[in-house]
Parts: C-alpha cells; structure tokens; sequence
C-alpha cells in the first residue's frame, strides 16, 4: 500500500515556493504545508507601492540559463506575469562611463509585472502557505518534526524543508546537527536600498547601471520596467561592504549619504527628489559557494535549500530548490509514497 506523507517547507521565498510547487504536483497539493513568517511571499523578491510610485526593492531582475526556469518564465510570460526589461545599461567605474549597451530580447533581463513581487504570488497561488507565522522551534520526533510558532504547535511533519538565509536554518536547526557546519560557512552580507520618487520623469540616459568603486552599486529607474505606475522611481542599492561598515548606524543619515550617492552621479537636484526611504537588509546576498547545492539528511527527514548553497541570484535559488525536489521525488518514489503522479509537463526534471 501507499504511504501518504506530508512535507513542510519553511520560507515562501522563490526556493521555498519551487519546493513546495513541485512536491504538490506529486504528492497533491494537501500534502505540502508552508510557513511563511511575513504576510506575503517571496522573500527577497519584494515589491511596494509608496504614494503611488512603484519599487521592486530587493531583486530588480534576473537572466535565466536553466531550460526548466526558462519554460515555467515562458509560462508566466504568456499569461503577463513576467516581461522582459529593455533599455540602456551603463557601468560606471566611481562617477565616469566605462561601459555600455542596450539591454533587448536577444539576451532577456526578465521581471515580474506589474512587480517583481508578482511572480511569488503567482507561484504561490495553488500553495497551501500560512502567513505571518515564523517558525520558531521545530523538534525531532520519532517519525518527523515537530514545529511551532512562539507558543502555537503547527504539527507533526513527515520531511522539513528549511529554505530561509543560512544564519536563520542555524538558528532552528539543533545544534549538533551536521548542516551546522556547513551553513555557518556561509556569510551572508547586508545592503541599503534606498527608494526614491521623483517630481518628474528625468532621464539619467540609463534604465539601469552597475557602479564600481563607490559605496553604492547600483541604479535603477523602476518606474522603466513595464506596466508600472507612472511615478518616475528610483531604486539605489549600497555595496555590500559599505553597508556592513554602516550597518547599525540611524537610517536618515544611510539615506542621506545614498541619496547624495544618487545625485554625484546622476546630476538631479534635491528638488527632483519628491520623497524617499530606506530598507535595510541584514541578509541581502549570498556569495558564491562551491559546496553542494542543497543539503539533505535522509535519516532525520530534513533539508534545506535557498540561493546561499549556489550564489545570489533568482535562479541560483531556484536551481538549489530544483536538485533538491530531484532528491526527495527518487527517494518518495523509492519509498513507495506517491500519492499522484506528475502531469504530463508539469514536473520539470533538471
Ligand atoms: C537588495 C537585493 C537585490 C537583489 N538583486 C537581485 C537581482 O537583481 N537579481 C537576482 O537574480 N537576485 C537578486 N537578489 C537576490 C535574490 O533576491 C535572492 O537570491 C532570492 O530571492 C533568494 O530566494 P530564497 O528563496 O533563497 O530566499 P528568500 O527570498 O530570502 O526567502 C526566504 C523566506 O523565508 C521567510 N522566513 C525566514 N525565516 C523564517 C521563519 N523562521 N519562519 C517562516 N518564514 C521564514 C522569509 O520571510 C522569506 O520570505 C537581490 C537580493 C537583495 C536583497
């Protein structure tokens, strides 16, 4: 006879949400529970309107090298979730032009329409997922883990998917356990985003630019990328050094010294600056790292996956998502505990 199982998977970030999308097309979508502790998902693919001005303020776009990413991308594309981000790209090395060229279809920077944050929903919308609910403590039982939420039990699950910043799986993990090791070699790194809105739409003569050899990294017109809001907005993300070097200090002098940052190099006045603020991130992006993609400990029924194990990227999140379900539907199937079998075209083997 069939086992039936039921999985849990920690985090609805683009990893989390693979995981969890995968697994529910072979064991149903009953047997997969996610908890995620904000009140939407997809993490680091995170989007907001403020007074009317569009901004994707963690990832602003991502390439896709993986033919499974690419044919669910196509998907999402047929039905407007995802477009394509076309324009002019600058590198600045400090303030001065070092390279350019237009960013066109033949080598596709994808988005979310009307945000980044539309692709997770879209992901997310025949998913199971408890919202607003931070795992807190899961305990290992005889058969499965236990998990809570402050003081709330949330079950007995047969497998745990962790798929949460490195840092925070450390945190939930016992700490003898083997992933210990491996994840506190991992160092995530922080970032400032600063969101800015502008009075009008000024053209830096860039939709996009890579700045080297200043304390920010990047600049971008949101308000560019398609079907936003008409309010020109601007995204500026900090290096990642800077922001370790500033990480405690008050958010209004962060935001001060990036908008100063924004306007060495783009030339706008102060008055062009309707409103802006900034977010802080304490783990924004991985580096790279050349251990496995994922971890999996059989024995115990835990694993753990997410852009950390690969680098920092959309599709390195989702690649260590995509080995990771290659492991547990051959184990499940070796176990014998399938209770459907995958539809034609819907399970993407890498
Ligand atoms: C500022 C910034 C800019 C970036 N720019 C780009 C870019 O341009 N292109 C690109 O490809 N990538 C970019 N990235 C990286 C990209 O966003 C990530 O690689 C990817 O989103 C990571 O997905 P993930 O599922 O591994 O983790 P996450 O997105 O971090 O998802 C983890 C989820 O787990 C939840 N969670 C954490 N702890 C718990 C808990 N205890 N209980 C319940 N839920 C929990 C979190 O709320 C979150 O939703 C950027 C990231 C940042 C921050």
């Amino acid at each position: 006879m069939r086992e039936k199982i039921h999985l849990a998977v920690i985090g609805s970030g683009i990893s989390g949400l693979t995981v969890a999308r995968e697994i529910a097309m072979w064991l149903g979508e009953n047997a997969v529970t996610v908890f995620e502790k904000a009140d939407r998902p997809g993490g680091r693919m995170a989007s907001k309107v403020i007074n009317g001005a569009d901004f994707d303020y963690g990832a602003q776009f991502f390439t896709v090298k993986t033919a499974s990413l690419q044919a669910l991308i196509d998907e999402m594309r047929a039905q407007r979730v995802v477009d394509t981000w076309c324009g002019r790209f600058i590198e600045f090395d400090h303030k001065t032009v070092c390279s350019e060229r237009n960013w066109d279809d033949n080598y596709p920077h994808y988005v979310g329409t009307p945000n980044m944050a539309a692709i997770p929903e879209w992901l997310a919308k025949p998913l199971k997922i408890h919202y607003e609910t931070p795992v807190t403590k899961i305990v290992k039982k005889t058969k499965g883990w236990q998990l809570h939420s402050n003081k709330t039990t949330l079950g007995i699950f047969d497998w745990l998917v962790i798929a949460i910043p490195p840092e925070q799986a450390r945190a939930l993990l016992p700490p003898s356990h083997q992933f210990q090791t491996t994840l506190s070699s991992i160092k995530m790194q922080p970032c400032f985003t600063l969101r800015a809105a502008l009075s009008e739409d000024i053209d830096f003569g860039f939709i996009a630019a890579l700045v080297r050899n200043h304390d920010i990294s990047w600049i971008s017109k949101n308000s560019s990328k398609c079907n936003r809001t008409a309010e020109p907005s601007v995204i500026v993300h900090s290096t990642n050094k800077w922001a370790q070097f500033h990480l405690n200090d008050d958010l209004e002098q962060i935001k001060h010294h990036l908008l100063e940052c924004l306007q060495g190099i783009t030339r706008i006045e102060q008055e062009s600056i309707k409103s802006s603020d900034v977010k802080r991130w304490l783990f924004a992006n991985a580096p790279r790292y050349s251990g496995s993609n994922h971890l999996i400990d059989y024995q115990s029924a835990i694993a753990v996956c997410g852009d950390a194990l690969v680098h920092g990227r959309i599709e390195a999140a989702y690649k260590s998502a995509q080995h990771l379900v290659s492991d547990l539907t051959s184990e499940f199937e070796e176990k014998g505990v399938f209770a459907h079998r995958p539809m034609a075209g819907n399970s993407k083997k890498i």
